[in-house]
């Protein structure tokens, strides 16, 4: 086979932004497929044409960086093959399934860099499915993108960076805060302060946040649990929650914004059949792959959140390091210092990964304690009593044969919401460590399309 077939990368934030320019400068045109309309990914997602305002405003500490990313990008548009509103929804030997404008079309493959990026990690709780209840990263696109908030008196509740990012954006915004409710006791807070020194600039961003939003008169809790949302078939009223001291109470709100940090997209990778591995420290089963971004499959490469969460700045590096993989592989001449540079800075992050977990566990104990009556898959409308059920009854100690067994995570969302924390309910169920319940395998369509496309 010859050279000339275009890489692709299918991503257009950080990490595929990075891959991409790097491509272009050795002289090839990539094509870049991304579902959303603008470059950019989730944290420099672009405002709407027509939307004025100013870097500082969207991306407050951030501007900087996302304008020279935003500029590198359009510097290099007329050198690739770019094209936006394009969901891969499939990937299978050598060929990507694309729709774009209502039809499906095929993109053969010689070589990919897959960087799709991350999404919420959620744990539903009772009352999750009342209008008015969104996720972290949601209510964030409502603010930075559409420029409104997801309510009048918003209670943010969860835990993880992103937890006093998108509170203090609200805020600043001139947004209303019923409270920020952290599941993190504050001694793991407090325990993990030394390694958090260690990256002076992050800590020192969230130590900001937390005093912007103290200095705003909102109300930080540590180490809370939340019991229910209260409310209407139109909207949520309340969050009861119990506080550190195990005390019940009750917040008024007309809308909440919950996540327990971030899981990576990985569906392509597994119908790319990458082999997954669990890792420990996020918690979650991991495409494999080398810190270069190779995986053992020829051809396919990785890079940014999709691969294992990291950070907006690890993903430029991890895309700049994964294109530089594939020009190696294709026999271009790279520079070995970068080569080096690249990788010692990524081993830097993946190191500080460990203690922002540190920092921000993901409670599973929320999700092994769900109560019966919860609603754990909302798009096949199945309740935690029923997976257990399902689970204990024919014996189903494989994620992916408890699904059949009960239809949780065979919905439209393909068990990406629910799958995280549908796998703790059914290990701690079944008395098992999650590694050993599997991970629900990718599946295409990867996000739901219109049955048109496929019939
Ligand atoms: C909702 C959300 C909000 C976040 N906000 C912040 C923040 O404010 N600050 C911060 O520091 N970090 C934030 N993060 C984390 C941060 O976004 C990531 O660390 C960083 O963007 C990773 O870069 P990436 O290139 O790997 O992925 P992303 O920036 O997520 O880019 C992935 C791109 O791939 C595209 N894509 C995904 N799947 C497909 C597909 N099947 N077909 C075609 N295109 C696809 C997406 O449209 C997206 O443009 C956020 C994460 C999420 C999920």
């Amino acid at each position: 086979m010859t050279d000339d077939r275009p890489p692709v990368v299918i991503g257009a934030g950080p990490a595929g932004i990075r891959a991409a320019a790097t491509l272009a400068a050795a002289g090839l045109v990539p094509i870049v497929l991304d579902e959303a309309p603008a470059s950019g990914g989730q944290i420099y997602r672009r405002a709407p044409p027509g939307f004025t305002r100013p870097y500082r405003a969207l991306y407050g500490f951030d501007a900087a960086k996302a304008s020279r990313l935003h500029t590198a990008f359009d510097g290099i548009k007329g050198h690739i093959d770019y094209r936006p509103d394009t969901l891969v929804w499939d990937l299978r030997h050598g060929a990507l399934h694309c729709l774009s404008a209502g039809r499906s079309r095929e993109v053969a493959y010689r070589d990919v860099i897959l960087a799709p990026g991350a999404r919420d990690r959620i744990i539903p709780f009772p009352g999750w499915t009342l209008p008015g209840i969104y996720t972290l990263g949601g209510a964030q696109i409502a603010l930075k993108y559409q420029g409104c908030a997801i309510g009048r008196r918003v209670v943010f509740m969860g835990t993880g960076p992103l937890l006093y990012l998108v509170a203090y954006q609200y805020a600043k915004a001139g947004g209303g805060i019923a409270a920020v409710l952290d599941t993190t006791p504050f001694a793991a807070k407090r325990r993990a302060v030394p390694g958090l020194m260690r990256a002076p600039g992050t800590f020192a961003k969230g130590l900001w946040y937390v005093a912007a939003l103290r200095a705003r008169g909102i109300t930080i809790a540590n180490g809370i649990r939340p019991v229910e949302a209260e409310g209407t078939d139109d909207a949520v009223s309340a969050l009861l929650y119990r506080n550190a001291a195990g005390t019940e109470r009750r917040l008024a709100c007309d809308a909440i914004a919950f996540g327990f940090g971030l899981s990576s997209e990985t569906q392509l990778a597994d119908l790319a059949e990458i082999p997954f591995a669990f890792d420990p420290v996020q918690q979650q089963f991991l495409p494999e792959r080398d810190i270069a971004g190779r995986t053992p499959v020829r051809g396919v490469y990785l890079a940014g959140d999709g691969s294992g969460i990291a950070g907006a700045d690890a993903a430029e590096l991890a895309g700049e390091r994964a294109a530089l993989a594939l020009l190696e592989d294709r026999g271009h001449e790279v520079g070995k210092p970068r080569l080096a540079a690249l990788e010692r800075d990524l081993r830097q992050f993946a190191g500080f990964r460990a203690t922002l977990e540190a920092a921000f566990p993901f409670p599973a104990d929320i999700a092994a304690g769900m109560p019966d009556e919860t609603v754990l898959c909302r798009c096949e409308g199945v309740t935690a009593g029923e997976f257990r059920r399902a689970a204990r009854a024919l014996e189903a100690d494989e994620i992916n044969r408890a699904k059949a067994f009960s239809r949780c995570g065979m919905g439209r969302c393909q068990g990406r919401v629910c799958g995280p924390a549908a796998a703790v309910v059914l290990a701690a169920a079944l008395n098992l460590p999650p590694e050993r319940i599997g991970r629900l395998r990718g599946q295409p369509p990867v996000k739901p399309i219109p049955m048109a496309v496929v019939t």
